[in-house]
């Protein structure tokens, strides 16, 4: 294992990627398939807080946490303590066979966590889609009807069902299909492209589905309260709040997809808190087990208790292992109160990429909650999309050790997603090779 040198943020002791790295590409190629994204090519040996170490020693800043996933950063001593304990003692009974201790305070974890006063159980599993798919499943047998709402410039996974949630067609769902039925997409609220308020969205959408569903078909509305992979969207204030108040005084439910957004990321523990919106379920994974696989459903008890017993499940589902990592994980976001440090990462971020708007006019627009920031690229003056800028930015970024990412239905947004225990200094860094790397286009 290589160890991280604490006192600098990057150190690049070769061209990235470096000799080793393409060794391990050139392996790969033969036997991993080409159907992945290829990403960019540096492989991993160890990590440690925001900073990534590759197998020919460099050390590169982690500016999007493995997709939103290690909020609490690389390698942290509680996580990787709880998960070297919890496989001594045993790493799989299978919780439908023989059920342990992990697993129940998990979900006494997400019952307190997620928003609204009222029981609420949960059912665990292995990946994001996963839980979206039992989200489904609950909410067609819980209200007895079949119509599933989404919207434009939605993700929600990769398999079959989840495919049909999901918006954009490539890469996603190109030539995968047929897909499953009884899905609908309407519009969402996109406030730099569709200029309206929160509840002017709100009323589009609602007349769409009126129109394209029936309230009376409608078993859920499925949302994800700040869009990931769509191009961190943030609707317009009172959106998510007029279409929640519609979907739930018609007797359908309204599923928060927080699997990006949730956990400490957007500066609340769930990005519905910004709008005091109480979902009926909650689909959750990423940043909830600090790397380990683990998902959820939690939702109103009497929503999930509808189900009949053998209903849910799956052989891995709540693994010990992954739960013990989940348990550390929250007790490090409570004891670092990594709900703040998301707010503080803004108060730094935020400004400074206003700042980049007021000098570059390809930046349409600057957008985001907490550690969940992005930047639009477009041809200026216009709406039409730039994704050569957001391509270029990012090989930049890349190859000069800052890891960013990019997004968005057009592949014209930068995302910014930084381990949340990242440092001032690490953060201003990262933030002045992304202001180099757009002064470089
Ligand atoms: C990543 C993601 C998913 C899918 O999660 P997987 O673990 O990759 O299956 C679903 N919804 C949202 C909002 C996501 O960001």
């Amino acid at each position: 294992m290589t160890m991280t040198d604490p006192t600098t943020s990057r150190k690049l002791l070769t061209e990235l990627p470096g000799p080793k790295s393409q060794a391990l590409h050139e392996r790969r190629k033969k036997v991993v398939s080409a159907g992945l994204t290829q990403g960019f090519p540096i492989y991993i040996a160890s990590a440690e807080g925001a900073i990534l170490t590759d197998v020919d020693g460099n050390q590169i800043l982690d500016m999007g946490s493995g997709i939103a996933v290690t909020s609490i950063g690389h390698a942290v001593p509680a996580v990787t303590d709880a998960v070297s304990r919890q496989v001594a003692d045993f790493t799989h009974t299978c919780f439908m066979v023989t059920p342990y201790e992990e697993y129940i305070e998990v979900c006494e974890q997400l019952a307190e966590l997620t928003p609204g006063d009222f029981p609420k159980t949960s059912v665990l599993l292995n990946s994001g889609a996963e839980a979206v798919e039992n989200a489904v499943k609950i909410a067609r047998l819980a209200t007895g009807k079949p119509a599933i709402v989404v919207v434009d410039h939605a993700y929600h996974g990769r398999t079959n069902l989840t495919m049909a949630l999901t918006a954009k067609n490539m890469p996603y769902k190109d030539r995968f299909g047929p897909f499953a039925p009884e899905v609908y997409r309407v519009s969402t609220s996109y406030p730099l492209r569709d200029g309206l308020s929160g509840p002017e969205a709100a009323a589009k959408t609602i007349a769409e589905i009126e129109s394209l569903v029936g309230v009376h078909n409608l078993a859920a509305v499925l949302i994800e309260p700040i869009q990931g992979e769509g191009g961190f969207i943030v609707p317009a204030p009172g959106f998510l709040k007029g279409l929640a108040d519609w979907t739930q005084s018609n007797g359908a439910l309204f599923i928060a997809d927080e699997i990006q957004a949730g956990f400490c990321r957007t500066g609340e523990w769930f990005a519905v808190n910004h709008e005091g919106v109480i979902p009926d379920m909650i689909t959750t994974a990423k940043g909830m087990a600090g790397g380990m696989p683990l998902a959820a459903v939690t939702g109103r008890a009497d929503i999930m208790n509808a189900t009949h017993e053998g209903g849910l499940g799956g052989t891995y589902g709540g693994n010990p292992v992954a739960a013990a990592a989940a348990l550390a994980t929250i007790r490090t976001m409570r004891e670092n109160d990594l709900v703040g440090k998301a707010r503080h990462i803004e108060s730094i971020a935020l400004p400074f990429l206003q700042d980049l708007k007021a000098t570059f006019p390809i930046i349409a627009d600057v957008r985001g909650r907490g550690a969940m920031l992005a930047l639009e690229f477009c041809e200026p003056g216009t709406l039409t999309p730039l994704a050569s800028a957001a391509k270029a930015i990012t090989s930049y970024t890349n190859s000069r050790g800052v890891l960013t990412l990019a997004a968005g239905t057009y592949g014209n947004v930068i995302r910014l997603l930084p381990p949340l225990v990242i440092t001032d200094d690490q953060l201003r860094e990262g933030l002045a090779m992304l202001a180099e790397a757009i002064a470089s286009i």
